[in-house]
């Protein structure tokens, strides 16, 4: 993928396979920075999923939502990932992507960076954390921590909103809701952000 770290599973040499067999959630924030740096409107590279522990609604009372990024029918890759040659591809978002990509395959379990167990390219033994950068990494995962603290304060905004009216608000509504939510401050509410999970 294109994440943090020192693979020896050679992610120099793969064809993206977590990039096409992870639905990867995205932040609020994630959606505005992509937003701004591929000249994209949410609607080209998100999809809204509907799910339980969701985090946004359009009308009161109604199912939850939590945003994705879309894939593409014909590779069933990343609307971003790029097939540059045969079994090779390369994200095309590089600068721009989501927080959980660019952190792959790091987590904090609690407050110390260590591999997760989900990789798809062998186990946590395939990766050598001692070669990573840990300091900046750290700090990377902490801010998109920080990230989804302000993705669940304005999901509250944007339901509130909702449940106070009585129809139906629009994806384009919502849209533009949170691509101005960068302007209305930042909250905080103490959760870690949700993680790829296999599509
Ligand atoms: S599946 Fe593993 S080796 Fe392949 S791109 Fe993703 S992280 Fe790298
Ligand atoms: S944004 Fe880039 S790194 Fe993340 S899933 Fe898509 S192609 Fe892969």
């Amino acid at each position: 993928m294109s994440g943090s770290g020192v693979n020896l599973a050679g992610c120099a040499s793969c064809e993206g396979r977590c990039c096409r067999e992870y639905a990867v959630n995205v932040t609020v924030g994630d959606v505005r920075r992509l937003a701004a740096g591929m000249a994209l409107h949410p609607r080209e590279f998100v999809t809204l999923k509907a799910k339980k522990d969701g985090d946004f609604r359009f009308r009161p009372g109604g199912p939850l939502f939590d945003m994705r990024l879309r894939h593409r029918p014909g590779t069933e890759g990343c609307v971003f990932l790029m097939e540059i040659a045969p079994g090779h591809a390369r994200c095309g978002a590089y600068a721009h992507r989501p927080r959980v990509c660019a952190n792959f395959p790091a987590a904090l379990k609690g407050n110390t960076v260590s591999i997760r167990d989900d990789t798809l390219c062998g186990g946590s033994d395939s990766w050598n954390l001692t070669a990573m950068d840990l300091p900046a990494l750290r700090a990377n995962l902490l801010r998109n921590r920080a990230a989804w603290r302000e993705h669940l304060r304005i999901a509250e905004e944007w339901n509130a909103r909702v449940d106070q009216g009585w129809r139906t608000l629009s994806e384009d509504a919502f849209y533009e809701f949170i691509l101005s939510s960068d302007k209305q401050g930042t909250g905080s509410r103490g959760v870690d952000g949700p993680v790829p999970a296999p599509a």
